[in-house]
């Protein structure tokens, strides 16, 4: 057999591909990790999942401060926002996790190779002028933000900017625009509109959030609506122009009716493009090791998450699926385990989908509309007016659904809405993970007073007997 520098090497160190190399070496394989950034970590935690949330979390408090909800409880403050010390924060916390990441690898003796790294053949790559060879090769470069095409992205104080761009501004822009009304877009939008910027969101779907179930949906759009944000749904932007206005530049949106009609235009201090994003695949040399993409420029993996070539795998947001944070870490432990000869599954039908908004939104499993195209099934709503911890915090807003199949009443999918509705949905997400009928969570005791009470009541109200409703 050739000798080979590593057991295994992992290209990109985001949540799937660091997740991947610390438990390869857990498992006692010789590891390396190639990442090209600066700090380990990926997107998640450098331009990702924790810095929206650092601001999402701080903007939260901003907000209740400001209005509503704090003043409701007796509690009157005139909040002044010191913004540089708020994105201090934030930058803060990814330093913090991201050395943490540093300090795991040294700990589980895990080598970083410092550079971007291209295949030269199925066994070896080049990273900074070396190659190194490996048995063993983990794609787990990610993703970066899909352009718009003609419209030029610029993160250093431009006027048009993708999430990079929106998490670092210095000041809070008069009138934003977000063009894409997906999970990102409405997080950001969110952190702006509650630190004051007038926030419309254009999506060209007829409704916000694609994926997500249809009553979520529409809820979620009346929600963010009253909140104050202005929607355009099913609009499309054909065009984005910047200009110097008094010595500052400003954009013009221009967008039209999906389905055709008068244009009209949209002024902005901020422009967020937040359309989506792509696998990272451009400059890997996958053509040296005859790798082909799918129709969607993905690597295709099997159950596995073995690649077409022999000792070539992949994971995360390069493959298809979710491009979600714990599907990448799940990804990362599966393929380490199957590396080392161990069964590594991961269960692509029970991934949980958050957005951290206030309230948040989450969902596992099927949509009511594709569980209705599998078959009969029953569904058990709940409102969270009505669950006694949500209406004493004064959070109304949401509701839970709980969708089993009509003849096993196994759970096919929970969605929520709720003020803390991602940490709700992991009780969901175990029960499913378990086979969980709708009756099992119903005659689940759950403490009482929390809103995952909801939860419980839902599944009651799949056989039509909630208690509080
Ligand atoms: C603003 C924003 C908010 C988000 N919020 C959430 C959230 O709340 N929850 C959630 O689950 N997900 C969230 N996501 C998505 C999440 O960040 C991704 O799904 C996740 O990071 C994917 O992990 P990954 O390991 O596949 O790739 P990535 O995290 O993208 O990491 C890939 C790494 O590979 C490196 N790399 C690429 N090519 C090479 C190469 N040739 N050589 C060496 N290194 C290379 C890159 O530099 C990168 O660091 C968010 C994303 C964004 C942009």
């Amino acid at each position: 057999m050739a000798d080979y520098d590593y057991d295994v090497l992992v290209i990109g160190a985001g949540p799937g591909g660091y997740v991947a190399a610390i438990r390869a070496a857990q498992l006692g394989l010789k590891t390396a990790c190639a990442e090209g950034r600066e700090t380990l970590g990926g997107t998640c935690l450098n331009v990702g999942c924790i810095p929206s949330k650092a601001l999402l979390h701080a903007s939260e408090y901003f907000e209740a401060a400001k209005g509503g909800a704090m003043a409701a409880m007796g509690i009157k403050v005139t909040p002044e926002l010191d913004l540089p010390t708020m994105q201090g924060q934030r930058l803060d916390a990814i330093k913090g996790l991201t050395g943490g990441i540093e300090f795991l690898f040294k700990k589980n003796k895990v080598d970083w190779l410092k550079g971007y790294a291209q295949f030269k053949d199925a066994h070896s790559v080049e990273v900074a002028g070396k190659t190194v060879t490996a048995k063993n090769i983990v794609i787990a470069t990610g993703s970066s933000v899909t352009p718009l095409p003609g419209v030029e992205i610029d993160n250093e104080g431009g006027v048009v900017v993708d999430s990079t761009g929106a998490l670092e501004l210095a000041s809070v822009p008069k009138k934003m625009v977000v063009i894409g009304g997906g999970v990102i877009g409405l997080e950001l939008g969110s952190v702006w509109r509650r630190l004051g910027a007038e926030v419309t969101v254009v999506e060209f779907l007829d409704q916000l959030l694609p994926g997500m179930d249809g009553d979520v949906r529409k809820e979620a759009a009346k929600i963010f609506k009253k909140q104050g944000m202005a929607l355009k749904l099913g609009t499309k932007v054909t065009g984005v122009t910047v200009a110097e206005v008094n010595g500052g530049k400003s954009a013009k949106v221009t967008v039209e009716p999906a389905k055709g009609g008068d244009a009209e235009v949209i002024e902005a201090d901020v422009v967020l493009v937040s359309i989506g994003r792509r696998p990272n695949t451009e400059g890997l040399g996958l053509g040296n090791i005859g790798l082909e993409l799918n129709a969607r420029a993905q690597i295709e993996t099997d159950h596995d998450f073995a690649t077409k070539v022999d000792g070539v795998w992949a994971i995360g947001d390069v493959i298809p699926g979710p491009m979600l944070a714990h599907k990448a870490e799940d990804e990362g432990i599966a393929v380490a385990e199957n590396i080392a000869g161990l069964t590594g599954i991961v269960n692509h039908d029970v991934i949980p989908g958050v957005v951290y908004t206030q309230p948040e939104i989450a969902g596992v499993g099927l949509t009511e509309e594709a569980a209705k195209e599998r078959g009969a099934i029953k569904v058990g709503k709940f409102p969270m007016l009505a669950n006694s911890r949500a209406k004493t915090n004064h959070e109304p807003d949401g509701f839970v659904k709980v969708i089993a199949d009509a003849e096993t009443d196994r759970v096919l999918g929970v969605w929520c809405i709720a003020s803390v509705a991602g940490t709700m949905i992991a009780q969901a997400a175990q029960a499913m993970e378990f086979g969980a009928t709708s009756e099992d969570i119903a005659y689940t005791c759950h403490a009482h007073p929390t809103h995952s009470e909801a939860i419980k009541e839902a599944a009651m109200a799949v056989t039509g007997k909630p208690i509080h409703m």
